[in-house]
């Protein structure tokens, strides 16, 4: 029996269901038919628009009496237990979360976010818990902050190249993540044991976590992480250099960081110009350059001899920043040239950086870290979250 009110003032549409008197239903806990109504409660549900008309769906939910159970609440068939919206309307916020801050959602559909939250975590959840990990082996671990560089996350990857997704993510970027990541794992039908590569930046901590917890592990140095780090030690040489030469370097930050193809016709010309003066930045930047080549070689056994020439140039240098670094390298020296041999980075996690980051200013911060690990799920999880809708 259905009852539809339409108020085109108020510009909402109103579907009544109700059951047939004396109807009877099953037992929600056994299945049990049969069971006598005992009592009824009033429940309005958030539907799919009709157009431009905002649509709820009423109805009297019976709460039945089981020979077995006593008194138990039905189970409605539109909706979740404990929902304020239909599993249809549901589906759709699901559809829009992939591609949409949930903030714009709310304001789309006429809904508070928080409710919008609840429906996004409870369907991300799911999918989460129903992974199976048993054929990971080659992960990647990043880290992500979500306000400007403090409260971190470590996003934890399968980077096998029929997955390449986030698998796990967790609060901070210490030792312990990576403990959480192996419990996750062996939880979820992996094996910590199981897990032959690890690409990772050359964090103390992820790698202490590593060695303790993923033993079968070799570790791959992710290389954009590595360049990352000589981009800053450039970036420090001509920050020190423009106390004195102001006027030379000054806005020329971008033009020292970027690759030299990736400049404007214009930039590359003021770069020319540069490159004529006897600048500490210059010479760091060219020694920049020449790092990039280590990644271009395809004999590993040349890689090696390459990167050792290399770190003994950037020593000759004499530029404090450029032998910090060096040092580092020769530190890490393994894991390092491991990258000729496995040949993973972290791409996708820096490709997922950018969406977060991008996602991140139009939802003006996520406010919470349970947010913003649910969008990661979401939007590196490869985990199609939401409800059975035929
Ligand atoms: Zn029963």
């Amino acid at each position: 029996m259905v009852d539809v009110r339409f108020d085109a003032g108020r510009r909402r549409l109103d579907l009544r269901i109700d059951f047939a008197k004396g109807a009877r239903f099953r037992c929600p806990e056994c299945g049990v038919a049969g069971c006598k109504v005992h009592d009824t409660e009033l429940h309005t549900w958030r539907h799919l628009n009709f157009f431009e008309h905002e649509a709820y769906l009423s109805a009297r939910v019976p709460r039945v009496i089981c020979p077995e159970h006593g008194v138990k609440q039905v189970q409605v068939p539109w909706a979740r237990e404990r929902s304020d919206f239909t599993l249809l309307f549901e589906a759709l916020v699901m559809a829009l979360a992939k591609e949409m801050p949930v903030k714009a959602i709310g304001g789309l559909v006429g809904e508070h976010d928080t409710k919008i939250w609840r429906v996004v975590h409870h369907y991300v959840d799911l999918a989460v818990e129903a992974q199976d990990l048993s054929e990971t082996e080659q992960l990647g671990i990043d880290d992500t902050s979500f306000r400007r560089g403090q409260d971190y996350v470590s996003v934890f990857c399968d980077l096998d190249p029929g997955e390449r997704r986030a698998v796990f993510v967790c609060e901070g970027r210490d030792q312990q993540t990576v403990e959480q990541f192996a419990g996750f794992l062996s939880s979820h039908g992996g094996d910590p044991e199981n897990i032959t590569e690890v690409c990772q930046d050359m964090s103390q901590a992820y790698l202490a976590g590593v060695r303790e917890h993923l033993p079968g592990a070799e570790v791959t140095f992710d290389r954009y992480h590595v360049k990352q780090k000589l981009s800053e030690a450039i970036d420090t040489v001509r920050r020190a250099e423009a106390k004195q030469h102001k006027e030379l370097l000054k806005g020329t930050r971008y033009l020292w960081l970027k690759r030299p193809e990736n400049l404007s016709v214009k930039q590359l010309d003021w770069l020319d110009e540069l490159l004529l003066q006897p600048l500490d930045t210059v010479r760091a930047w060219e020694q920049a350059l020449k790092f990039d080549d280590f990644y271009e070689l395809r004999d590993p056994a040349m890689a090696e001899e390459y990167l050792r020439r290399w770190v003994a140039e950037a020593k000759a240098t004499e530029l404090e920043p450029l032998i910090k670094f060096a040092e580092m390298l020769e530190a890490h020296w393994d894991g390092v040239i491991r990258w000729h041999q496995t040949r993973v980075s972290n791409g996708l996690l820096e490709g997922l950086n950018s969406l977060i980051q991008a996602a991140k200013r139009r939802a003006r911060g996520y406010r919470s870290a349970r947010n913003y690990k649910t969008m990661i799920y979401l939007v590196a999880g490869k985990l199609n979250p939401g409800p059975q809708v035929t």
